[in-house]
């Protein structure tokens, strides 16, 4: 039987979250460890997957798309936060430079604007957010999440695999150049992509499909005519990030038409999801490159806490085929998806679709032993 590889690191357990903050009040985290754990235990359960470790890429592909400033707040942070004798479980901000305050002002006065120092204020310079809690291995585990995206392209690229799974955490698509937010610190998926356009020299899609819109992707790339975004997420009028992610942001310069965005209603179901997805791989199948990024979300689930999409465990193997089925090679890597218990069936479910092996676990037997994980 083939069997796909998945990069998985245990780095991702540093970043211990308990709380975030909601409307200002500190609740249960929704961006937990729990998360990877659940779905790296399917992955070996189902036998069908290589769990593989990945390897150290360093920080250049990391600045080749972040601000600097951006990868020093998130190394010294929590240090600066001890330093300054905050006595806090997390690090979230609560004043934020918002676009009214500078309203009026010249790009010239504008661009005399700088970090301040406090690590609250540095917080909000860098942040979307309060509902991004930053502890003391956020750094460690955001650059092994970074590390996780750059070896599956790796496996691709380099491995010749037709498909490869990284299953980051944190996820990444709400952080833009210069900003975290969203339970996100690095762009894995866009790390990933322009790591594949310089090495191959050819454009890349990324196609998210997460229940959010991956404002900081489509950030990023706004400009770029070889990073073609394809987004199917909740309308942003409705829900997080609110002031992104609507149909009529379609990129600028080279980068105009290079960005396409498909906001959906509420309660969106399987059937209206899949005419969205053949709608995203048709506007990709138009477009040069032979990879796709995929950002997979699972907060489009019905049972998600914080997503307000109704789909089911098999639309995700349908999802994973279609996907596959356009014949580019595939870069799959791990955003959302805070509905715990289901994480690992509706993993697998995709990932087995993407595959072409059938929804339903096969018989015992006939399958590779559960022990082949790296030793991370
Ligand atoms: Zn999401």
């Amino acid at each position: 039987m083939r069997s796909m590889k998945a990069v998985y690191t245990s780095a991702h357990l540093g970043h211990d979250v308990t709380h975030e903050t909601y409307l200002g009040i500190p609740v249960p985290a929704c961006e937990v460890t729990e998360r990877a754990e659940n779905i790296r235990a399917a992955l070996e359960t189902d036998g069908g997957f290589t769990l593989v470790a990945p390897t150290d890429h360093g920080r250049d592909p990391i600045l080749a798309v972040h601000d600097p400033g951006l990868v020093r707040f998130v190394e010294t942070a929590w240090a600066d936060l001890t330093a300054q004798e905050v006595d806090r479980s997390f690090l979230v901000a609560d004043t934020y430079p918002v676009r009214a305050m500078f309203e009026g002002m010249s790009d010239d006065a504008l661009g005399r604007l700088r970090e301040p120092v406090a690590v609250g204020g540095r917080t909000g310079w860098y942040g979307l957010d309060s509902s991004n809690p930053l502890v003391e291995g956020t750094w460690g585990a955001a650059r092994g999440a970074v590390d996780v995206a750059l070896t599956t392209v790796d496996l691709v690229l380099d491995g010749g695999e037709q498909a490869a799974y990284g299953l980051c955490r944190p996820p990444g698509h709400h952080a833009a150049r210069a900003m975290a937010g969203g339970y996100c610190f690095f762009n894995n998926a866009a790390i990933a992509a322009e790591s594949i356009t310089r090495r191959t020299g050819e454009p890349v899609a990324i196609l998210d499909v997460d229940v959010h819109h991956g404002n900081g992707t489509q950030q990023i790339f706004w400009r770029r005519g070889d990073v073609f975004y394809a987004s199917i997420h909740a309308d942003p009028a409705h829900l997080y990030p609110f002031f992104l992610g609507y149909a009529d942001e379609t990129g600028e310069g080279p980068g105009l038409g290079a960005n396409f965005n498909q906001p959906l209603p509420a309660g969106t179901g399987d059937e209206a999801y899949l005419v969205a997805i053949d709608r995203a791989l048709e506007a990709i199948d138009r477009t040069r490159g032979g990879i796709i990024v995929v950002s997979l979300g699972f907060d489009t689930y019905r049972e998600d806490p914080i997503g307000t999409f109704a789909l089911t465990t098999p639309a995700y193997h349908e999802i994973g085929r279609r996907v596959a089925a356009l014949g580019r090679r595939l870069v799959i890597l791990q955003e959302g998806g805070y509905h715990r218990p289901s994480l690992g069936a509706n993993a697998t479910a995709w990932l087995r679709g993407a595959e072409g092996r059938p929804l339903d676990p096969e018989p015992a037997g006939d399958s590779t032993p559960a022990g082949t994980r790296s030793a991370s």
